[in-house]
């Protein structure tokens, strides 16, 4: 079992940052009618995409991995890193074998990056999808359904295939299962979060956005079964939860450096797109987009791209929190990440209120060096570890 496990994490590591997206290209060979349909982050519902004989895959940008040679002609410098690192990618012909692409509505610089991809004709489509802040079905849930309705127009256009109610629901049904074996996972390590690192929970979550999604459910069963024995030592650490990491994705070596420092990572926003619906969506329905819809609006995780007044996400972050029984929060942002960074007030003040303790740095995906961050990361786990049971 534990040369088998390693080696499906070595597998996931490897396909979680492959740039050259390879086993998606060989799904294309495999499926020569099939359309790859690059999405960005955080959140698109998949499913729709895998019903009408799609492979949706994430592009999470460049990380480490990519030198930025003609990305930074394209952008200000005073924005994030990932839409230059996405460009360079383009550029350089890393997603020539994908069809479409789905741009999010999470801030301006991903609006403007659907124009370039638009302007270069990168693509046979590009969408940029805007997901409704009114939480009323009649309304934002209608609204919703219409965006992805465009979306399967798109791809019907290119394969002849219209989804029907039967095809819909299989595919939810399969990121069901994915989205509940992924809460497995974190539901184990709230508790043992030496079972599994958070470096390797990140690859296993993050493969999962590049390949078919039955081929990762099995992955999953199989990390799930593992991590279900007593593997691993317990060390002395705090847990924490991160947030405000969900779009471009800090560099690996940062994600281990903080447990290394001393903080056991028991909840992120990492990858938060595979995680955003939380519980099953409704898989019996004769109108499947409708349940689709209703579940973004009923059942989605906090996140900085959606303002609900009626919910707000500071109380939603505490409850996780306490939940998974962590000692604090760590506030990770993409340097210059609006919509993280301007959330962060509203996250501080209340916990400051709560007495939830916290620290926030910022990062860029292609920084390798973090002994400041190290440092800031073991110093808080040391202060928590001394003062336990002071007020913060
Ligand atoms: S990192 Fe933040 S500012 Fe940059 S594209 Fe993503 S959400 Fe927008």
């Amino acid at each position: 079992m534990m040369k088998k496990i390693q080696q499906i994490l070595d597998e996931c590591k490897e396909l979680a940052f492959d740039l050259n997206f390879t086993r998606s290209r060989k799904w294309l060979e495999e499926n020569p009618k099939g359309v790859v349909v690059g999405y960005m982050p955080i959140f698109f519902p998949r499913e729709i995409v895998h019903a009408a004989g799609g492979l949706p895959v994430g592009i999470f940008g460049g990380g480490d991995r990519k030198q930025i040679v003609k990305g930074d002609a394209y952008y200000q410098s005073y924005i994030c890193h990932i839409p230059r690192s996405i460009i360079e990618l383009a550029l350089d012909k890393h997603l020539d074998h994908m069809s479409g692409f789905i741009f999010p509505s999470i801030c301006d610089v991903i609006r403007n990056l659907s124009g370039i991809f638009r302007q270069h004709k990168v693509g046979k489509f590009v969408k940029y999808m805007d997901f409704p802040q009114n939480f009323l079905p009649e309304i934002g849930g209608r609204f919703y359904q219409q965006e992805m309705e465009h979306v399967l127009s798109y791809m019907e256009e290119i394969n002849g295939i219209k989804v029907t109610p039967e095809s819909l629901n299989k595919s939810i049904g399969l990121y069901n299962k994915n989205r509940e074996l992924i809460d497995y996972i974190y539901k184990i390590r709230q508790d043992y979060p030496w079972r599994l690192s958070i470096a390797d929970v990140y690859h296993v979550v993050r493969a999962g956005t590049v390949i078919p999604v039955e081929e990762h459910n099995e992955i999953l069963e199989q990390v799930c079964h593992y991590i279900s024995g007593e593997v691993g030592e317990p060390q002395d650490k705090i847990k924490v939860v991160i947030s405000g990491a969900f779009c471009e994705q800090p560099a690996i070596g940062l994600i281990r450096a903080i447990e290394e420092a001393g903080c056991y990572v028991v909840d992120d926003d990492y990858m938060l797109g595979s995680r955003m619906i939380l519980g099953d969506i409704d898989n019996t329905s004769e109108n499947p987009l409708e349940a689709i819809s209703n579940a973004y609006i009923k059942q989605s995780q906090y996140s900085s791209s959606i303002y609900d007044v009626n919910d707000p996400k500071e109380y939603r972050l505490a409850k996780i929190v306490k939940d998974r029984g962590a000692d604090g929060v760590i506030f990770a942002s993409a340097s210059f990440c609006d919509p993280s960074l301007l959330d962060a007030p509203i996250f501080q003040n209340a916990f400051n209120k709560m007495g939830i303790r916290y620290i926030s740095f910022q990062y860029s995906e292609n920084i390798n060096q973090f002994k400041v961050i190290k440092e800031q990361v073991g110093t808080f786990s040391d202060s928590i570890k001394l003062w336990e049971g002071e007020p913060a």
